[in-house]
């Protein structure tokens, strides 16, 4: 992706922001389960209570505005959103969870919405709520694969028309700070993803971090830059033609259905919680829950991936013949050199210097 100017000047200290505090507004009235919202409790790296506290040297203070999470409920929670849209909450990030239903496709009614217009007593739609408040937001974030791509309510077949927020706003959107939208796709978002990048968002707000690198997606880079296989625990087994056709084993998944190796995502890697876990390493398949694709391309789940027959097949000579190499070299290596035994005679090898002399416990400098 073409590099762009960054919209804040970049401090090079670890000096306090000159942002003092940013909101985050998030909005989970798109079409989700609200399972973004739960997964990033679930973060430690940072965690919620990190940011929210001022754990993070650096950091403005921050006010998260989140139906799922916050205490206050009805017209007190609701206050934040009209006051970002009268421009009285400012800075603050959007985020948005939920794919995006299309209003236009019907004759009566709404698909989604939140709190209600003090003018009309009517509803205000989930896509009222974005077109209020994204021109007005610093930086925009979609959170899971809802509100990144569409997601599961996006599959073929579904009447609302959702999208993800690209789709809607427009793939070349920018913020009123020139930031395009972020996208963390994950179905639900893993927790450390989400947090790492609302808290690199949140430094780059206080002109304490350079632009966030994105992918031709909008996703972070550094987060989904490599495949599940790469991070993979069991991607020797595939290498050496070794599959399971049955869960509870540990060998590679891909027979049953697992699309790892062409799908952008780190849980290999990173896990979900504390390290642990990022599905195939702990026995389930890789369904692409990170991808545009997803769940269209993917399905139907669990059945082996076209593309997989293919290199699989090609494997099966090699892998074969490595595993059978790789065997004896391992029964080699599992034997301990013939020197390692008592006797009168060293046997090492071990050629003495001149002037070396031995003694009763052995050979030693002179
Ligand atoms: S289980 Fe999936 S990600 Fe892991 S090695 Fe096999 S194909 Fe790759
Ligand atoms: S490994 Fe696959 S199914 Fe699991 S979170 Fe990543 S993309 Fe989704």
């Amino acid at each position: 992706m073409p590099s762009r100017p960054a919209p804040f000047p970049v401090k090079k200290s670890s000096a306090a922001s000159p942002v003092k505090e940013v909101h985050i507004v998030w909005l989970t009235a798109g079409l989700s389960c609200d399972g973004d919202s739960v997964s990033v409790t679930n973060a430690e790296q940072p965690s919620i209570e990190d940011v929210i506290l001022g754990a993070i040297p650096g950091l403005p203070k921050v006010y998260l505005h989140n139906p799922v999470l916050d205490y206050d409920v009805g017209e007190g929670f609701m206050k934040y959103f009209y006051q970002a849209e009268r421009g009285e909450l400012d800075p603050f990030v959007l985020v948005v969870e939920g794919s995006i239903p299309n209003e236009n496709i019907k004759s009566e009614g709404y698909w989604a919405a939140q709190g209600t217009d003090h003018k009309t007593g009517q509803p205000i739609t989930t896509c009222e709520w974005i077109d209020r408040l994204a021109p007005k937001a610093l930086a925009v974030v979609a959170a899971g694969t809802c509100a990144t791509y569409g997601g599961i309510h996006a599959m073929a077949g579904n009447p609302t028309g959702c999208m993800g927020l690209a789709d809607y706003l427009g793939w070349n959107w920018r913020s009123k700070a020139g930031l395009p939208i972020v996208n963390v796709p994950g179905c639900p978002v893993q927790p450390d993803n989400f947090m790492e990048t609302i808290t690199y968002l949140l430094f780059q707000v206080a002109g304490m971090a350079p632009l966030i690198p994105l992918d031709d997606k909008l996703r972070p880079t550094w987060l989904f830059g490599k495949t599940v296989h790469e991070g993979c625990d069991r991607a020797a087994y595939y290498e050496q033609d070794d599959f399971g056709i049955e869960y509870g084993t540990p060998k590679c998944l891909v027979k049953i259905g697992c699309w790892g190796p062409v799908v952008n995502c780190n849980v290999t890697k990173r896990g979900w919680m504390r390290g642990i876990g990022g599905c195939p390493n702990v026995g389930g398949i890789c369904i692409g829950c990170t991808m545009p694709g997803f769940p269209d391309m993917f399905m139907p789940f669990m059945d082996e991936p076209s593309g997989a027959r293919f290199s699989t097949a090609a494997l099966t000579m090699y892998g074969k013949m490595i595993r059978a190499l790789r065997a004896i070299t391992n029964r080699t290596v599992n034997g301990e050199p013939e020197w390692r035994r008592p006797g009168r005679e060293l046997i090492t090898g071990y050629q003495p210097r001149a002037g070396a002399y031995r003694s009763q416990s052995g050979l030693r400098a002179a």
